[in-house]
């Protein structure tokens, strides 16, 4: 039977991202029942607001969601239709791998993180306001609730993937309260691991330097919704940058899967941005459905692609050879046909 799935093409690079991520999958010998809705700019228009009734029906009607980045306006403007959705849909959880690749030029060859990062809460709860003209509140939200069930998740999903290490980021020296619950929190639910998971923490700053000087000391880690969006950024670029870097926000019944980078703007329309984010977050979501044989062909395939360096976008290449690039519809040609030839 087909899968029936939620398909939001996005805003900017979105959408060619999605198209190009479809033909993929429907090249994967799995079936697709595609539902496509546009949430963003695009409904703004045509439904008066940025986040539809209709596209939260049916994500929730189809438990299973494929997002393309959509943008948030600075400073001014509509709430962030990102957070909206994992605050509605209590997607509590964005787990974002960052793993080397093959073939891809970065500073270290075996980066192997898994960032868990809390989503509902922290100063992306937005809560803010004016205090007077010239001064601003934003309120910090954490809660015990909260903090203990992403920890829960991070050790569950290092038991379940054969992970050795969680390791809780914070900033509890400053924020003694907040993140010093957060990391109570954390401590408290490590202990129902001991002697199977080992446990550690780290401030936030030290875990920057760290993570760039030697990323290998690090498993998996698990952080409040605004260190984790930063740090997973910074993973992203340990491994080749927001064009590879996918993340799946998870919660009890629904699921949604999004690559780490936005909608970048700028490049709208030029179809030469890289569909790999998309397509690995396409991957999580295959597991998640359990096709893992289409999910092992599409990563493999997509490896594959990556490894050889000749049918890749230009944030791949190096500087010397941007010119041998391609766009994301060759990219994605590419990686079918490596689909194929496997068969
Ligand atoms: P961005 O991730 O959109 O882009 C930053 C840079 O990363 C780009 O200039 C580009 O050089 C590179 N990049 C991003 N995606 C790439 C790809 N697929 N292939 C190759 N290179 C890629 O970050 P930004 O410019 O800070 O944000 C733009 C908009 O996206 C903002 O409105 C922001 O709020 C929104 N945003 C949305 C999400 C989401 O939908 N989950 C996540 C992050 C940012």
């Amino acid at each position: 039977m087909a899968h029936r799935v939620t398909l939001i093409p996005g805003d900017g690079i979105g959408p060619e991202l999605a198209e190009a991520t479809r033909r993929v999958l429907d090249a994967s010998g799995v079936a697709f029942d595609w539902e496509v809705v546009d949430a963003g700019e695009a409904s703004i228009a045509e439904y008066g607001t940025p986040l539809p009734d209709h596209v939260l029906d049916s994500i929730r009607r189809n438990k299973v969601a494929l997002k393309g980045p959509i943008t948030t306006p600075v400073g001014v403007g509509f709430r962030s239709v990102n957070v909206t959705l994992r605050q509605t849909l209590n997607l509590y959880a964005n787990l974002r791998p960052a793993r080397s690749i093959q073939g891809l030029t970065t500073r270290f060859e075996d980066v192997d993180l898994v960032i868990v990062r809390e989503n509902t809460e922290d100063l992306y709860a937005g809560i803010e306001h004016m205090v007077g003209r010239d001064a601003a509140e934003s309120i910090k939200i954490i809660t015990r609730a909260a903090s203990e069930r992403i920890a829960r998740f991070a050790f569950e999903y290092a038991v379940a993937n054969g992970r050795h290490k969680v390791t809780a980021v914070h900033k509890a020296n400053i924020m003694k309260l907040s993140d010093g619950l957060f990391l109570e929190s954390c401590r408290h639910i490590a202990a129902d691991y001991e002697g199977r998971i080992e446990f550690e923490d780290r401030i936030v700053d030290n875990m920057c330097m760290q993570l760039v000087q030697k990323p290998d000391l690090y498993d998996v880690l698990v952080l409040p919704n605004l260190y984790g969006d930063i740090v997973s950024d910074l993973c992203a670029g340990l491994v080749g940058g927001l064009g590879v870097a996918p993340g799946a926000n998870l919660g009890e019944s629904v699921a949604l899967f999004e690559p780490v980078h936005g909608s970048a703007p700028q490049f709208r329309g030029s179809g030469l941005m890289n569909p790999t984010a998309l397509l690995l977050s396409a991957v999580l979501m295959l597991r998640h459905r359990g096709e893992r044989d289409a999910a092992g062909r599409l990563e493999r395939a997509l490896a594959r692609v990556l490894a050889a360096g000749r049918a890749v976008t230009r944030d791949l290449k190096d500087p010397s050879d941007v010119y041998g690039a391609v766009g994301t519809e060759a990219m994605a040609d590419a990686i079918i046909a490596a689909m194929r030839t496997e068969d």
